[in-house]
C-alpha cells in the first residue's frame, strides 16, 4: 500500500515522485515507459538553466534523480482503471490484473500528438517534421515552413512562426479555418503567411536525411501538388492519454483531466499534473512544476487524514 501512487513516469510523474519521497511517505510510480514524450525528443533548448540537452540524456538524468530516493518504480505497467474504495483509499487496476491501493493518486499519463499518418511523417520526425512551435520554432529561423491545421493551435503556431521563419504556409483540410476570428484576422495581416484551404496532405518529401517539401491533394480538383519547404509543424490535435478514465473523472471536451490550481481532480484524493490535464501549456518545465504542485497538494491531503 502506498501513500502517494503516481501513474505515468514522464517529467510530471518523476517530479511528483521526488517531491513525495522527500516527505518520507511511501511513494510508487506505475508507468508504461519511463521518460514519456521526452524519450522521443531530440534537442531541448528551453529547459531553463540547461542551455542545451537531448531527450534521452534528460530522461537518464530524471531516472538517476528518482533512483536517489526510496521510490518503487513499476515500469512496463499500464493502468486500466481507477476506483474509489469504501475506506476512502484509491485503487489502481493494472492491465496485468494487479491492483494497487494508495491513500492518494497522482495521474500524469501525458499526451500524444495526433499525426497526419502520411508517408515520410515518421521517417522525418525531428528532421523537418515537428509538433511543437515553442520547442522547435527557432530551429527554422529564416527557412520556409508549413503548418498543418487551421484550428486555434494551427493558427497560433503560424502567427508565432511567422515572426521567426521566412515564410509560413498554413494548410487546412476544410474550406474555412476553424480558429477564433481574432486569430484569423491577425494571421491574414501577416505578410509572410499564405493559407491553402481544402488541402489534404499526402506525403512528406525528403532526401533521406531532411525534409525538402510537402505534397498535398487539392480536394476541389483532386490534383496533387508539391511545395518546397524545410519544416512541417503538425497542429491537428494533442490527445491526452486518458481514455481509461472516461466515466470515472471529470474530463474536458478534449479529454483532458479537469484540475484546479492545486491539481485536485473531481475525485477526492486523486490529483493530476502535466500534459494529461487542462493546464493550458504543455512543456517539460511546466509539467515538472505541476508535478511538484500536485505532489505537495497530495501531501496536504495526507496530513489532514
Ligand atoms: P509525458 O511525457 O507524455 O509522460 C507520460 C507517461 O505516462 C509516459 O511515459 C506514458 O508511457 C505513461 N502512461 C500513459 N498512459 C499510461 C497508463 N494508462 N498507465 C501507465 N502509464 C501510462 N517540451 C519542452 O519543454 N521542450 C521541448 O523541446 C519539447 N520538445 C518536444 C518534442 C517532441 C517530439 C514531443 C513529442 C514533445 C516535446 N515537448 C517539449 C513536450 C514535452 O515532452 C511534454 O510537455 C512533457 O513530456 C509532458 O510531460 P508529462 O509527464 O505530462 O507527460
Amino acid at each position: 500500500e502506498f501513500d502517494v501512487l503516481i501513474v505515468g513516469g514522464g517529467p510530471a510523474g518523476a517530479s511528483a515522485a521526488i517531491y513525495a519521497a522527500r516527505k518520507g511517505v511511501a511513494t510508487g510510480i506505475v508507468t508504461e515507459k519511463f521518460g514519456g514524450q521526452v524519450l522521443d525528443t531530440l534537442g531541448i533548448e528551453n529547459f531553463i538553466s540547461v542551455k542545451e540537452t537531448e531527450g534521452p540524456k534528460l530522461v537518464a538524468a530524471l531516472e538517476q534523480h528518482v533512483k536517489e530516493y526510496d521510490i518503487d518504480v513499476m515500469a512496463l505497467q499500464r493502468a486500466k482503471a481507477l476506483n474509489k474504495l469504501d475506506d476512502g483509499k484509491v485503487e489502481v487496476v493494472l492491465e496485468n490484473g494487479a491492483k494497487l491501493v494508495s491513500k492518494t493518486v497522482i495521474l500524469s499519463t501525458g499526451a500524444r500528438w495526433r499525426e497526419m499518418n502520411v508517408p515520410g511523417e515518421t521517417e522525418y520526425r525531428n528532421k523537418g517534421v515537428a509538433y511543437c512551435p515553442h520547442c522547435d520554432g527557432p530551429l527554422y529561423k529564416g527557412k520556409r515552413v508549413a503548418v498543418i491545421g487551421g484550428g486555434n493551435s494551427g493558427v497560433e503556431a503560424a502567427i508565432d512562426l511567422a515572426g521567426i521563419v521566412k515564410e509560413v504556409t498554413l494548410f487546412e483540410f476544410d474550406t474555412k479555418l476553424k480558429a477564433d476570428a481574432v486569430l484569423q484576422k491577425k494571421l491574414y495581416s501577416l505578410p509572410n503567411v499564405k493559407v491553402i484551404m481544402n488541402a489534404l496532405t499526402t506525403e512528406v518529401n525528403g532526401d533521406g536525411s531532411k525534409v525538402y517539401g510537402l505534397s498535398y491533394k487539392d480536394r476541389a480538383t483532386d490534383e496533387v501538388k508539391q511545395v518546397e519547404l524545410e519544416g512541417i509543424f503538425v497542429q491537428i490535435g494533442l490527445l491526452p492519454n486518458t481514455d481509461w478514465l472516461k466515466g470515472t473523472l471529470e474530463l474536458s471536451k478534449h479529454g483532458e483531466i479537469v484540475v484546479d490550481h492545486k491539481g485536485h481532480t473531481s475525485m477526492e484524493g486523486v490529483f493530476a499534473a502535466g500534459d494529461c490535464t487542462t493546464a493550458p501549456y504543455k512543456q517539460i518545465i511546466i509539467a515538472m512544476g505541476e508535478g511538484a504542485n500536485a505532489s505537495l497538494a497530495a501531501f496536504d491531503h495526507l496530513i489532514r487524514q
